[in-house]
């Protein structure tokens, strides 16, 4: 069995809250590297689809990173299931919260957590967008509390970022930024509170900027790319990056930012997307559509960059 000691801090049991899209990848990933593993939702039924989605990483697991399949058996193995918070959390070391993107949600679960929780179990949230500070309190141990962030298909997108907030204890920084190196994450520790973490606060601006040039006819989506990844190397520019991450995503943003900020560049950013994308169902890959045409785009025909 997997266990992180670090300065007497030691890390065998592992709960996650939340069996959805991450959460039900975090507690497979963590089991798969041997740890204990507790995953909690609001229903059974949830719970037993988490059940399902194991079954269809397996494969996955063996294709992308080759893993054995009875290593995948016993991770599985390694999984119990509750509904229950407080039996949830009865023996844990560490927690990872991967549960609504809700503010609300977020503060109402930690009030509860913070109450039945053991005083030794350290809190990790893996919120893309709220920053820790903003629910720090409601966990009643704010030295205890920090980001881990995980991206989807965390297996093979293996990087993981570790957040403080100004009240992060520096020792439980540095064991949660082993921890998930045991997991096999590539860690970028985050010192103080960045609103995207580093990933999105690099990739949110090249996507803009791709989709501006595309907005203000300045070149087409394919010219965008090819100068791109001819000039860097790449194997994609921000036109199929926006595809892989879906029009629906970076409508979202560009609305949150408009509501954010008020400006009316962002506000023609959202209303552009939603117009020549969201409203002809192009969401990028998931429908077949976007700036490119799906199964073949062009940026994988071998002739794109001559
Ligand atoms: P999701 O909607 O797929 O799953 C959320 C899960 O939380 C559901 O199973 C739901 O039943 C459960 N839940 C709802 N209310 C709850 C409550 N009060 N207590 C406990 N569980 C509750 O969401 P997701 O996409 O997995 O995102 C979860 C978190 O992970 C979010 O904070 C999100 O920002 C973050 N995240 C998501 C991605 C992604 O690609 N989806 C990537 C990185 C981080």
């Amino acid at each position: 069995m997997e266990t992180t000691i670090f300065k007497n801090i030691e890390i065998k049991n592992v709960t996650v809250f939340g069996s959805g899209v991450l959460g039900a990848q975090i507690a497979f990933h963590t089991a798969y590297h041997g740890y204990n593993v507790t995953l909690f939702d609001i229903s059974y039924e949830l719970l037993e689809n988490a059940k399902q989605k194991f079954e269809q990483f397996k494969p996955m697991y063996q294709l992308d990173i080759n893993a054995e399949l009875a290593d995948l058996d016993n991770a599985v193995n390694r999984i119990s299931y509750t509904t229950d918070l407080k039996e949830s959390v009865k023996d844990a070391d560490l927690t990872i919260e991967a549960i609504p993107e809700d503010i609300k949600i977020k503060k109402d679960f930690y009030t509860r957590l913070g109450i039945v929780a053991p005083a030794k179990t350290i809190f990790c949230t893996n919120s893309s967008t709220l920053l820790p500070s903003q629910f720090a309190a409601e966990t009643g141990r704010p030295e205890r509390f920090l980001a881990l962030h995980f991206a989807n298909y965390l297996w093979k997108n293996n990087v993981a970022e570790i957040m403080s907030h100004s009240g992060t204890d520096r020792d439980i920084f540095e064991e949660v930024t082993q921890f998930a190196k045991t997991i096999g994450m590539l860690t970028i520790q985050i010192y103080k509170e960045q609103p995207g973490y580093v990933m999105n606060s690099l990739l949110v601006p090249w996507l803009i900027a791709g989709l501006d040039l595309f907005r203000n006819g300045v070149a087409d989506a394919p010219s965008i790319d090819k100068t791109w990844m001819k000039t860097v190397g790449a194997d994609l520019g921000p036109m199929a990056m926006a595809d892989l991450v879906g029009l629906n995503t970076a409508y979202n943003v560009t609305k949150a930012y408009a509501e954010l900020t008020g400006e009316k560049a962002w506000k023609d950013r959202s209303y552009f997307i939603k117009e020549n994308f969201i409203d002809q169902n192009k969401l990028g890959i998931s429908t077949g559509e976007g700036f490119y045409k799906y199964p073949n785009p062009a940026y994988q025909e071998a002739d794109f960059l001559k």
